[in-house]
C-alpha cells in the first residue's frame, strides 16, 4: 500500500511525488510515456515572479527563491514588457507587487534604450534582475540526481481510478496499485481520469519557434503582453515563442525549429490545486506558465496530502 500515488510526470507530478517522498512518505510516481514528455519538455523554462494575478505571483515568488539555488539556474534577468497607453495600470500593478516583497523595477522606454538598446523594444518594462531560466533537460537532469526516494514507471498508463473504503485503486493497463490518496497531475488529460472537477477548463495549443540567429548574446528573457510574444536566448540562438492560439511566429530567417505543445488553462491560468474526492487531489492547469510555479505548488499540495494522511493515519 501507497502512501501516495502521483500519476504523470510532467514538473507538476514531478515535483509534488518529490515533496511527498521528502516529507516521509512512500510514493509511486506513474507516467504513460517517458518522463516529461508533455508540455514540460517543451518548456521554455523562463522563470520570474511578476505575474498579472497576485495568487500566481505569490507561487512564483516562492518558487524563484528555490530554482535560483539549482546549478542549472541562469540568472538573466527578466522585462516584462507592456504597450505605454497601459503604463498606469502596470506602474500601479508593480508598486503593488513590490509592497508585498518582489523585487523590479519600472524601465521607461528611454531607460530600455540605454540599457538594453539591441533589443529595440518599444514600450515600458518591469524588470526583474533576479530571475532568468532553466534549460528544460539541465533542470531535469538535476532533478532527477537530487531527487528523494520514491519508485517511477514509465510507461504506464493509468486508466481508470476506483474508490475503496478507505484507499483507492490506480488502475493501469498492466498493473493494480492500492494508495491511500492519488494525485492526478496529468496536464491536458485530467477528464478521461476524473469526471468532475467543477471547474470550466480550456485546453489550448502553443506554438513555439527557435531559430538560429546570434541575435544579442547575453539578454534579459522577455514577455510582451501587447503581442503575446515570450523569448530568451538559447545556446547562442533566440528562443522565441508565441503564447496565443492563432499565434506562431512570423518570418523566421533559416533554420528554425517548430515546437508545438499543448497546455491547459484552467480558472483563467491560476490553475486547480485541490481535493476533488475524499483522498483524491488534482493539480493542473497553470498555461503557459506551469513550469515557474511547479516547486511552491509541490509544497503546497503536499500540506494538503499530508494533512489528509495525517488524518487517515490517526
Ligand atoms: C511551448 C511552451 C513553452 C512554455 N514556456 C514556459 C516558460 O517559459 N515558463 C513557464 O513557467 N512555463 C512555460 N510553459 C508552461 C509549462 O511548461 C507547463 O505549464 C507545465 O510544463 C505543465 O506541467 P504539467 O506537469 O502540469 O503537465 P505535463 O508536462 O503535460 O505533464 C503531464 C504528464 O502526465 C502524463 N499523463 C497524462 N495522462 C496520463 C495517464 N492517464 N497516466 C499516466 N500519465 C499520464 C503525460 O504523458 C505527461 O507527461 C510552456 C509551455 C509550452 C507548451
Amino acid at each position: 500500500m501507497f502512501d501516495s500515488i502521483v500519476i504523470g510526470g510532467g514538473c507538476i507530478g514531478l515535483t509534488i511525488a518529490n515533496e511527498l517522498a521528502t516529507s516521509g512518505n512512500k510514493v509511486l510516481l506513474l507516467e504513460k510515456d517517458h518522463l516529461i514528455s508533455g508540455a514540460t519538455g517543451k518548456s521554455g523554462g523562463m522563470i520570474r515572479a511578476f505575474h498579472q494575478s497576485e495568487r500566481l505571483t505569490q507561487w512564483a515568488q516562492r518558487s524563484l527563491k528555490k530554482f535560483s539555488r539549482m546549478e542549472s539556474f541562469n540568472q538573466t534577468g527578466s522585462l516584462y514588457i507592456y504597450p505605454l497607453e497601459n503604463k498606469e495600470e502596470f506602474r500601479a500593478k508593480a508598486a503593488n507587487r513590490k509592497a508585498s516583497g518582489v523585487e523590479l523595477e519600472v524601465l521607461t522606454q528611454d531607460e530600455l534604450e540605454a540599457r538594453f538598446p539591441e533589443m529595440k523594444i518599444t514600450g515600458e518594462a518591469l524588470y526583474e534582475k533576479k530571475s532568468g531560466y532553466l534549460n528544460i533537460q539541465e533542470w531535469f537532469a538535476e532533478f532527477m540526481d537530487s531527487k528523494a526516494d520514491f519508485e517511477i514507471y514509465e510507461n504506464e498508463m493509468v486508466v481508470s481510478l476506483d474508490r475503496k473504503a478507505n484507499s483507492w485503486n490506480v488502475v493501469t493497463e498492466n498493473f493494480t496499485f492500492e494508495t491511500q490518496s492519488v494525485v492526478v497531475s496529468t496536464g491536458i488529460e485530467i477528464s478521461s481520469l476524473i469526471k468532475d472537477l467543477g471547474d470550466e477548463l480550456t485546453v489550448k495549443t502553443i506554438k513555439t519557434r527557435s531559430y538560429s540567429s546570434n541575435p544579442f548574446g547575453d539578454m534579459p528573457h522577455f514577455i510582451d503582453v501587447s503581442n503575446f510574444r515570450y523569448g530568451r536566448s538559447h545556446g547562442g540562438n533566440l528562443l522565441l515563442g508565441h503564447d496565443s492560439n492563432e499565434g506562431i511566429i512570423d518570418s523566421p530567417k533559416r533554420g528554425f525549429e517548430l515546437i508545438e505543445a499543448q497546455d491547459l488553462y484552467a480558472n483563467d491560468r491560476e490553475g486547480i490545486l485541490k481535493e476533488v474526492q475524499s483522498g483524491l487531489f488534482v493539480a493542473t492547469g497553470w498555461g503557459g506558465t506551469g513550469f515557474k510555479l511547479a516547486p511552491a505548488i509541490a509544497e503546497d499540495m503536499n500540506e494538503l496530502v499530508n494533512n489528509f494522511l495525517g488524518g487517515c493515519h490517526v
